[in-house]
């Protein structure tokens, strides 16, 4: 998929003010610092379209943007962070869940997870969260720059080994890195796949 445009619509803390549109959208979500901005800005080739965080649970709201005028790509806050306070979080959490809850346009959501890490109890619990809700999901391992070829594999077929604890198959995953583009490509084929096969061809 080419990136023709890439603008932001809206951010919002209440579901019922997303864009009324019948538009398909993607979320991205993940824990704070998973590199969910430097992923955004990669996908659609804008170096500040989401801000990356200095400091991260500074973004807690929900994003819209909209690109090449089809598609809206939704950043969604970052969960787990420690500053945030409780009530915050709370907060937050109820306008996630709601979102997941309500909005049906919402067609694929993309779980960020730091491809450096070993798997964690808060990204194993919001999926299986997604998954009691039937929300579908795919996993998007980030930063895989930052790994050697060999201990990146030796991760990722932890992660997956972990995963088949719960889950009968692995879900759809993709191995990116902002810093060098790697995935991006990959990612944005597989949401023009789906597109084309739900939007009338022009
Ligand atoms: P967010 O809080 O999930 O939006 O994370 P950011 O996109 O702000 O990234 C957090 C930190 O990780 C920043 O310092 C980024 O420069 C760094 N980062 C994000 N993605 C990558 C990547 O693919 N490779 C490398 N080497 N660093 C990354």
């Amino acid at each position: 998929m080419k990136i023709k445009s890439a603008e932001f619509v809206i951010s919002n803390s209440d579901v019922s003010k997303c864009p009324e549109t019948r538009l398909p959208e993607y979320a991205f979500i993940g824990r704070s610092n998973v590199g969910k901005s430097s992923l955004i800005n990669a996908l659609t080739n804008r170096k500040d379209l989401a801000k990356t965080s200095g400091r991260p649970g500074k973004t807690q709201l929900i994003n819209h943007f909209l690109i090449n005028q089809s598609w809206y790509l939704v950043d969604l806050p970052g969960y787990g962070y420690a500053r945030v306070s409780k009530t915050a979080k709370k907060t937050f959490q109820k306008f996630i869940t709601q979102y997941f809850e309500k909005r049906e346009q919402m067609i694929c959501a993309f779980v960020l997870i730091d491809s450096r890490h070993k798997p964690q109890p808060i990204d194993m619990e919001f999926m299986s969260w997604l998954g009691e809700h039937q929300v579908p999901f795919c996993i998007i391992f980030t930063k895989a720059d930052k790994m050697k070829p060999k201990a990146l594999e030796r991760n990722i077929n932890d992660y997956q080994a972990e995963m088949l604890k719960t889950w009968t198959e692995m879900p759809q995953f993709f191995v990116t890195s902002s810093a060098n583009g790697m995935g991006s490509e990959d990612v944005l084929n597989y949401i023009q796949n789906i597109n084309d096969n739900l939007l009338p061809q022009k």
